[in-house]
C-alpha cells in the first residue's frame, strides 16, 4: 500500500471518530487544492476519502452533519476576487467509480423515468474535462462576466481574467442569439464549462518552473485553475488557457428541450464544444462511449478524467432535481487511475541551464498509460521529504495530467532495511563549485559560471522549438559535442562549429567490429544547414534562447517588441525594463544582470559577428497610445463595425476594453438595441459614445471633439 497514513487508521476507529477524521482530511485538503491549487495527495485517494465517508454515513445515517464534506460543494472564495452570487446553484457531480456502480445509476434512472424498450430515456455521454468550473454571463447578448464555481452559491469574480481567453465570445453569434427569447434583448444567458490548460502548455510551463526553481503546478486543472486565479490578467493572458462549454444555469430563455439540443445551441453561439460527445438509448452504448474515451485518452491534448452521463431531455431532468451537493440526472464515470509498483534505483541529480540541482527519481522502466517510463522528476529535497522515498523503496508511478511521469509515493511495507534518507549534495556534480540554497527558495543552485552541465542545458535549451529551433540537435549529441570541446556557449554553434568537426563525435554505439560509431555526414549536413537557418529566427527568440533567469519566450516577446533590437536592450536602464507591462522589477534586475556578465556581452557580439538577426521585425507600426488609462464598454449592434475588431483597434490605441460598466469605465459605446449597459452607463453618469463618435476615434486616434472624461 503506498504511504497513506490515515486510511491505515480505519479499521481501529470508531465510526464516529473515522467520520470525523474523514471530514478533517478532506476538508483540509480541499482547501490545498481548491484554495492553493496545490494538491498534496492525489484525486484518487482523496475520492476513496470520500467515498469511504459516503459509506459510512450510509451505513451510520446519525453521523451526518449539516457540515459534513457529502453535504457541500468542493470548492473556495479567495478575498482577493470580489464575491459573486450564481443565479442558480453550481453543483459538483456524483461519482461512479466503476462500471457496477455506473450500472446501478443507469438502472435507478431508468426506473425513475419509467424507461421502456420502446421508449428507452437517452443520455448524453460527455467527456469529463479536468478543468475548472465558471460560469459566463450574457446580457442582450453580451459578456458580462464570469465567476468560478467557489462554494456553489458564491463564486469569484474572474471577469477580468476569462477576457484574455482567446477561444471566448465577447458576444453570442447572431445563429444562437435569435433563438434566445425576444432575440436575446433584455434576456441573462448564464453558460457553464471548463476552463483547461492543453498539455502541451502544462509541460512547458512546468518545464519553465523547474528551470527557475519554483515549485510546479501538480497537473493541467491546478495550472488551470492557479492561472485563472490570477490577481493580475495578464499573467492568466500568457498561460495559453482554453474552454469547453457543456451546461446552463437555467435553459427557459432558450428554444431547447434537452442536452443534446443544447449543445448544438451553444456551437451556434460560437462557444467551443467539445465534439466528443454522444446521445445513447441503453447502457451498453454508455458503456462502449466510456470504453471509448478512456483508449483515446492519451490522444487529446487535455486532460480528462472521465465520462459524465446526463439524462438527455431537460423536462427529465426537473422531474429528477438535485440532492445537496449533486443533480440527480448525471453520474461522473471516473477514470480508473493508471499507477504501477516498481524500484526506485537511484535518485540522481540533474543540473539546470540556470544552475538549479533537480533531483530526478530512477526506477526499473514500466509501462503506464501507453508509454514506458524510467524516471521522473522529485523537483526539490522538499518534495522528496514529503513523499517519504528512498533509493531501494518499492514506489508507486503514475502520469500527472496522463502526461508527466510522477512518483506518488512509496510501498512502505516493502521498504528495504538500511534505506537511507535522501540528502541534497555540498558540491555541484557536475563541477564541483559549492551548493547554495537561497534564503526563501527550494531550490539549490550550483553558482559557477563555467559548469559544463550547466553549459550543456543551456545549448539544448537555446536549439529548443520555441528558442532557435536546431531540429536534428538532440539533448545527447549537444552532451557529447561539450565533452569532446566542441561547444562551449551559444555563439559556439555559428562562429567555431563545422560541418567536419562532426566525424569526431561519437554517437555512443559501436559497430560490429568494436570501433565507435560517429555522427554521419547526412546529420552534420542536416544540423549545419539548421544552425544557418536559425540566424534569421529574431530577436524575440535570441532572448528567449540566452537562457535568462526569468525571461521566458513570452516576456522575450515582450522585451523584444518594445526594444526593437538588442543594442537597445543592452543599453536600457534597469527601470526602462521594469516599465514594461507586463515584465517588472524582477525580470529586469535579471536582465541588467545577465548583461553585465563580459561573457555574456562577449557571446552577444560573436552571435552579431556570425550573422544572426539581433533585431525584431516590427509586425505593424504601432499606433500612438492616446487612449492610454481610458476604459471602454461597447454594447449593442454597430452597423460598420464588428465589437470584437472595435475592440482590438482601441486596445491598439492604448485603450482598456471590459465587459461591463462600472464606475472606473471612462466611455461606453452605444450601438443599435443597447441594453442594460446603456441603462447602468446612464445611472451612473458614465459619457457615452454613439457609433460616428467610435469611428472619429478609430480613424484618427483620437476623442471626438467634446468628449471628456
Ligand atoms: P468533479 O470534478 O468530480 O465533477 C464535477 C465537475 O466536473 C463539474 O463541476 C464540472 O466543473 C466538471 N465537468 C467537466 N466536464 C464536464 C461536463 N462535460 N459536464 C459537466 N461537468 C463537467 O467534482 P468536483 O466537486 O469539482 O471536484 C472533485 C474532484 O476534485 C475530484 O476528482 C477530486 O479528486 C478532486 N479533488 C482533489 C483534491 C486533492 O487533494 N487531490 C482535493 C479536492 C478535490
Amino acid at each position: 500500500m503506498v504511504a497513506r497514513k490515515t486510511l491505515r487508521l480505519a479499521p481501529l476507529a470508531s465510526p464516529r471518530a473515522r467520520a470525523a477524521e474523514l471530514n478533517r482530511l478532506l476538508k483540509t485538503n480541499a482547501y490545498k487544492y481548491y484554495a492553493l491549487d496545490a494538491p498534496e495527495v492525489t484525486d484518487a485517494e482523496f475520492d476513496c476519502w470520500l467515498h469511504e465517508l459516503k459509506a459510512l454515513e450510509a451505513a451510520h445515517p446519525e453521523l451526518v452533519t449539516p457540515d459534513s464534506y457529502t453535504q457541500r460543494v468542493g470548492g473556495f472564495i479567495s478575498e482577493q476576487f470580489e464575491p459573486v452570487r450564481h443565479a442558480q446553484r453550481m453543483y459538483s457531480i456524483d461519482d461512479a467509480m466503476n462500471l457496477e456502480e455506473l450500472d446501478e445509476w443507469l438502472a435507478r434512472t431508468d426506473e425513475a423515468l419509467g424507461s421502456t424498450p420502446e421508449h428507452p430515456v437517452a443520455y448524453t455521454c460527455e467527456l469529463k474535462i479536468d478543468g475548472l468550473g465558471v460560469a459566463l454571463t450574457y446580457t442582450n447578448g453580451e459578456f458580462e462576466c464570469a465567476a468560478t464555481r467557489g462554494d456553489g452559491t458564491t463564486g469569484e469574480n474572474v471577469t477580468a481574467n476569462v477576457l484574455t481567453i482567446k477561444d471566448i465570445p465577447h458576444a453570442l453569434a447572431a445563429a444562437g442569439a435569435s433563438r434566445v427569447k425576444d432575440g436575446g434583448l433584455g434576456q441573462s444567458v448564464e453558460v457553464r464549462g471548463e476552463v483547461y490548460m492543453p498539455k502541451r502548455s502544462f509541460v512547458r510551463l512546468n518545464e519553465e518552473a523547474d528551470a527557475a526553481g519554483r515549485t510546479p503546478f501538480a497537473n493541467p486543472r491546478n495550472a488551470a485553475a492557479g492561472s485563472l486565479r490570477q490577481k493580475d490578467p495578464k499573467v492568466t493572458a500568457v498561460r495559453d488557457l482554453e474552454t469547453f462549454i457543456y451546461s446552463v444555469a437555467d435553459e427557459a430563455p432558450l428554444d431547447v428541450s434537452s442536452q443534446w439540443q443544447f449543445l448544438q445551441w451553444l456551437r451556434d453561439c460560437g462557444f467551443n464544444v467539445n465534439p466528443n460527445a454522444s446521445r445513447c438509448t441503453s447502457a451498453a452504448e454508455v458503456h462502449d462511449f466510456c470504453a471509448n474515451a478512456l483508449a483515446h485518452r492519451d490522444d487529446l491534448d487535455y486532460d480528462i478524467d472521465g465520462v459524465v452521463v446526463k439524462v438527455d431531455s431537460f423536462a427529465s431532468q426537473a422531474a429528477l432535481g438535485f440532492t445537496a451537493r449533486a443533480p440527480r440526472w448525471a453520474i461522473a464515470f471516473k477514470f480508473p487511475p493508471e499507477e504501477k509498483r516498481t524500484v526506485l534505483r537511484d535518485i540522481r541529480i540533474q543540473v539546470g541551464r540556470t544552475g538549479v540541482l533537480t533531483p530526478v527519481a530512477e526506477f526499473d522502466p514500466v509501462l503506464v498509460a501507453g508509454s514506458t517510463i524510467a524516471r521522473a522528476t522529485l523537483h526539490n529535497i522538499d518534495e522528496i521529504r514529503r513523499k517519504n522515498v528512498r533509493v531501494g523503496d518499492t514506489i508507486v508511478v503514475h502520469k500527472a495530467g496522463d502526461v508527466i511521469p510522477e512518483v506518488v509515493g512509496p510501498v512502505l511495507e516493502l521498504r528495504p532495511e538500511g534505506a537511507v534518507e535522501f540528502q541534497m549534495p555540498a558540491a555541484c556534480p557536475s563541477c564541483g563549485s559549492p551548493v547554495i540554497r537561497e534564503e526563501g527558495e527550494v531550490a539549490y543552485r550550483c553558482v559557477s559560471i563555467d559548469c559544463p552541465a550547466q553549459a550543456t542545458e543551456r545549448l539544448i535549451h537555446w536549439g529548443s522549438r520555441n528558442a532557435m529551433d536546431i531540429d536534428g540537435l538532440g539533448d545527447e549529441l549537444v552532451g557529447r559535442m561539450v565533452e569532446q570541446g566542441l561547444l562551449t556557449d551559444v555563439a559556439d554553434f555559428y562562429d567555431r562549429l563545422t560541418e567536419g568537426a562532426f566525424a569526431d563525435v561519437s554517437t555512443g554505439r559501436q559497430s560490429v567490429d568494436g570501433d565507435d560509431i560517429v555522427v554521419g555526414k547526412v546529420i552534420a549536413k542536416k544540423v549545419m544547414a539548421q544552425v544557418g537557418e536559425s540566424k534569421g529566427r529574431g530577436l524575440s527568440r535570441v532572448l528567449f534562447g540566452l537562457g535568462i533567469r526569468h525571461v521566458g519566450a513570452n516576456v522575450a516577446g515582450l522585451l523584444a517588441k518594445h526594444f526593437g533590437s538588442m543594442q537597445a536592450l543592452m543599453t536600457a536602464t534597469e527601470e526602462d525594463i521594469a516599465a514594461i507591462d507586463g515584465v517588472g522589477p524582477k525580470i529586469a534586475a535579471s536582465v541588467r544582470e545577465f548583461f553585465c556578465v563580459e561573457k555574456n556581452v562577449a557571446v552577444v557580439e560573436r552571435l552579431r559577428e556570425a550573422g544572426v538577426v539581433l533585431e525584431e521585425e516590427q509586425a505593424e507600426p504601432e499606433r500612438p497610445q492616446t487612449l492610454a488609462g481610458l476604459t471602454f464598454v461597447l454594447t449593442g449592434t454597430l452597423e460598420k463595425y464588428n465589437r470584437t475588431d472595435a475592440g482590438n483597434q482601441l486596445k491598439a490605441l492604448g485603450a482598456k476594453v471590459a465587459g461591463s460598466v462600472s464606475k472606473k469605465t471612462s466611455y461606453v459605446v452605444a450601438g443599435e438595441a443597447a441594453g442594460s449597459k446603456l441603462t447602468k452607463a446612464q445611472s451612473l453618469g458614465v459619457p457615452v459614445l454613439d457609433e460616428a463618435a467610435l469611428d472619429v476615434i478609430l480613424t484618427t486616434g483620437n476623442l471626438p471633439e467634446g468628449a471628456s472624461v
